[in-house]
């Protein structure tokens, strides 16, 4: 039963392609105020400083339909801090996540609460664990291509057998802005 219950905590409440699948009015219809998003291949490919204007205008709608965010990465490089400013958003770095410090700690930048906030990111371990630990919406989408350290690399592998086991319970990364399904 325990092992069941950690499993349970690996699993997201959504699993898209990217951030731009997400159906971000149907998560407003279920009173989400917050996104806490991942940087590293979630919003944009891991090494790369480039904010495309794609990201932008998800950034600009998903703020005009109500929503604030904070970006929380676990990388601390100054890369990050220059991302975080270029889109003019609150940013919690050296985040340690699955550790849940990070998240309460944007939840209380943002001033929402736990139950109006949705973690977005591309790890298992890290996003979805964390988001999920702490009792958040959780939204997996599939990493953006981009180099990955090694400790990513070995996690992936780990991954790869939670994915497995989400695709025999028939969860699948949805694409295009359809109705969230429940996967409970
Ligand atoms: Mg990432």
């Amino acid at each position: 039963m325990v092992k069941k219950r950690i499993f349970n905590k690996l699993i997201p409440d959504d699993y898209y392609h990217s951030i731009y699948d997400i159906d971000l009015d149907y998560l407003v219809s279920i009173g989400m105020k917050g996104i806490i998003a991942d940087l590293d291949n979630t919003l944009i490919p891991r090494q790369q400083n480039h904010t495309s204007e794609q990201l932008q205008e998800w950034l600009f709608r998903a703020k005009k339909i109500g929503f604030q965010i904070c970006i929380v990465s676990n990388n601390w490089k100054n890369r990050v801090g220059a991302i975080a400013k270029k889109l003019e958003l609150p940013l919690v770095a050296r985040a340690k996540k699955p550790s849940k410090i990070a998240f309460n700690k944007a939840i209380s930048i943002l001033k929402i609460k736990e139950e109006q906030t949705v973690v977005i990111g591309d790890q298992i371990f890290t996003d979805v664990l964390g988001g999920n630990r702490s009792g958040l919406y959780t939204i997996l989408v599939v990493p953006l291509d981009g180099k990955e350290v090694f400790a990513t690399r070995i996690a992936r592998k780990l991954e790869n057998v939670v994915l497995n086991q989400l695709k025999e319970r028939n969860i699948i990364p949805k694409r295009g802005a359809s109705r969230a399904h429940d996967l409970n």
